[in-house]
């Protein structure tokens, strides 16, 4: 500790920066072997010491035990293809032609993006997860949330996007957080489904106000002109990647944007779904 706030007051003055003859305390000798030490000592402990699973608290060496891994993940529900929404039979619509099923609204007013998936409704105790990896910065369940994803989108018949985007932040959130929980599902499922993936094409333009307090139609104003779209996407299928779907306010932005920057398809991948507004 001591010799990591030392080293940062070292490196926060230039004229000590620019002295090449003075020898940094993290680099001697000593400070090497305590940093090999200390690494090999996280090393064995991530190996050795079971760990506690995130939902239930039973031991585990992964994110989630066994027991609750194969429970919470198989909750057989039918969902709008366009946005995820859960479907009941009164709910439910089918245009001639299609054989997937979808909700009322995205038939009436479709959204900008094509297709969602989602993994299960933002409720107790899978929420547990979207927030340990949001506000603990527990990476780990981005990956849990990816390995799903994957699963679900290989028991498709959708094409594989060209390419998969996280939903950007701002620059200040991304510096306030120090991550992208979005790019935590992203580049694990990216690499799952072997296609490029990219956290810089897609840029979040301003700050936008937390959302959740808000009616349907402040969110849409609200995310209106957000984003901007660096790279080419012409004639793309992007995937767009997220941990929790709200209200879609979001993703229809970015999807417009996308669209209007020539992308051919976009397709959302969220963890988590929010029921209702
Ligand atoms: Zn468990
Ligand atoms: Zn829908």
């Amino acid at each position: 500790m001591c010799v990591f706030s030392a080293s940062s007051r070292y490196f926060s003055d230039p004229a000590v920066m620019k002295a090449d003859s003075i020898r940094l305390p993290f680099q001697t000798p000593m400070a090497a072997r305590v940093r090999g030490f200390a690494s090999a000592a996280k090393w064995l402990a991530v190996r050795a010491l079971p760990s506690q699973c995130a939902l239930c608290g039973n031991l585990s060496q992964s994110l989630l035990c066994n027991g609750c891994d194969a429970h919470y993940w198989n909750e057989p529900r039918l969902r709008c293809a366009t946005c995820a929404l859960p479907l009941s039979a009164s709910t439910l619509r089918r245009e001639r032609d299609d054989v997937r099923a979808h909700c009322a609204a995205c038939l009436d007013t479709p959204p900008a993006f094509n297709d969602t998936f989602a993994l299960a409704d933002y409720r107790a105790p899978l929420d547990t997860l979207a927030v340990e990896l949001k506000f603990r910065a527990r990476l780990a369940a981005g990956g849990t949330f990816a390995r799903h994803l994957h699963a679900v989108f290989e028991d498709s018949d959708l094409p594989v996007p060209d390419l998969l985007v996280p939903v950007p932040l701002s620059h200040a959130r991304l510096v306030a957080r120090g991550y992208n929980q979005a790019w935590a599902i992203a580049r694990p499922l990216a690499r799952m489904m072997n296609v490029p993936g990219d956290a810089s094409i897609v840029t979040r333009l301003r700050h936008t106000s937390a959302q959740s307090r808000l009616d349907q139609e402040t969110r849409r104003r609200n995310v209106a002109n957000a984003f901007g779209v660096s790279g080419d996407v012409r004639g793309k299928h992007v995937g767009v990647v997220d941990d929790v779907m709200t209200s879609g306010a979001t993703l229809d932005a970015l999807a417009r944007t996308l669209k209007l920057a020539g992308a051919r398809r976009v397709t959302n991948f969220v963890a988590l779904r929010t029921p209702k507004d």
